[in-house]
């Protein structure tokens, strides 16, 4: 039996930073009571629920599922916790290896000893088998240790917008997120570069009564040393892979080693947690799921991605295939340093703004990615992925079940 007491919800932040939720869901989690919980760690009725009724291969479901946190033992626990302390007083724990005391300065990734986050709410936005019918309980982390000119969310990560929390006060929103919102997970977005913190608040959690999976929603631009301390504290793995080429990751990432981290990361990630498995409603509780993006003009990069996931990690590999791209963070802003009217010599004379067609012929940064993909692009990555043996997508269902 795992008990919650009152003076540890005394202590939460009573404002939400920014939600995503509806005004209902918000007063409840705002005016939420704390209570006395006593549920066991898994209801016989949880583990037990519609067994074996869905059109999934036997290896892929589960007749019930411990969070791979509550299996750990204090002593393994407690090594976790003075690991974290350690890399937070010296940080090389992501690729970008700054060096820095963050408890009492900041290196790259601009985050010093608290993390900052940016929402937390019950989230509708991700794969079927992730957010169920309650949503995932999503923590977005301000600030990244990459800067992709496309981001997709860069209001979120390229600013340090957002509530400063300490790992227990984070530890203590996933318990309300699972209490009161009755979320199916944890979800932690773009969380590689506050891995210390996160092991951390994961610990506490477990201590106050945590008992839903936790899901690593990564850029795979992790260390290895990152991952290890991870490891033990994750049940699913969300991985992105975005592009291939060194140029490109270099031009649009802002970091070249992208590929060839993202590579070691992902395998990492495989071994520890295998290939994405469901309990018999629906919902993913272990393994990876990995997500592409696929970018205009960059469909033979999505290829060698497809490619190299099945020869390399797994031809049972649960994939999403995404077709969402569209321009955003710098990509399509005019460049302040060519505007102006042309002259006589062809040149641009300075302070004077281009207006019209020409300004949106000439003018637009990362020009080659500034439209949405078309179908054709969509199809070609799918079907080399196809190829390659790979055959677990997030398509929508063709029977009556679930979307597994
Ligand atoms: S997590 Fe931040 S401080 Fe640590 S190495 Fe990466 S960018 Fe630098």
């Amino acid at each position: 039996m795992l008990t919650l007491h009152h003076h540890h919800l005394s202590s939460l932040p009573r404002v939400i930073p920014r939600v995503l939720l509806p005004t209902i869901a918000t007063k409840r989690l705002l005016s939420y009571k704390p209570h006395i919980i006593t549920t066991p760690i898994i209801t016989k009725s949880q583990s037990q629920s519609q067994k074996r009724s869905l059109h999934l291969a036997p290896p892929f479901l589960l007749d019930s599922y411990v969070p791979r946190y509550l299996q750990l033992s204090e002593i393994d626990a407690s090594k976790k916790r003075s690991q974290a302390y350690a890399h937070l007083a010296k940080c090389n724990l992501c690729p970008r290896k700054c060096g820095v005391n963050r408890y009492e300065g900041t290196g790259w990734c601009l985050i010093g000893e608290k993390v900052k986050v940016n929402v937390i709410a019950p989230h509708f936005g991700e794969e079927p088998c992730i957010q169920g019918h309650h949503g995932s309980g999503s923590v977005f982390f301000s600030m990244c240790n990459l800067r992709c000119v496309f981001c997709q969310n860069h209001d979120i990560s390229h600013q340090r917008n957002g509530m400063d929390l300490t790992p227990e006060e984070l530890g203590d929103w996933y318990i309300k997120l699972q209490e009161v919102g009755n979320v199916h997970n944890i979800n932690l977005i773009t969380p590689e570069h506050v891995v210390p913190q996160v092991a951390l608040s994961i610990l506490h959690a477990r201590s106050q009564g945590l008992r839903v999976p936790i899901i690593y929603n990564t850029s795979s631009y992790d260390s290895l040393e990152s991952l290890s301390l991870l490891d033990g504290l994750i049940d699913i793995y969300l991985p992105d892979f975005k592009v291939w080429e060194p140029s490109t990751s270099k031009r649009l990432l802002k970091a070249e080693d992208y590929a060839v981290t993202a590579r070691e990361s992902i395998k990492a990630m495989h071994a520890q947690v295998g290939d994405l498995c469901f309990t018999g409603d629906g919902i993913a509780k272990s393994g990876v799921l990995l997500r592409h993006l696929v970018m205009p003009g960059l469909e033979e990069e999505g290829k060698e991605i497809m490619r190299w996931l099945a020869e390399n990690v797994s031809r049972d590999l649960f994939v999403n295939i995404m077709e969402q791209y569209r321009p955003a963070a710098y990509v399509g802003k005019v460049k302040a340093r060519r505007r102006g009217n042309v002259n006589g010599d062809g040149e641009r004379e300075k302070g004077e703004v281009m207006e019209g067609e020409e300004a949106k012929k000439e003018e637009r940064r990362y020009a080659e990615i500034n439209r949405a993909v078309n179908a054709k692009e969509v199809e070609s990555v799918r079907k080399a992925a196809e190829r390659a043996g790979l055959w677990r997508f997030c398509d929508p269902p063709r029977h009556d079940g679930f979307n597994i």
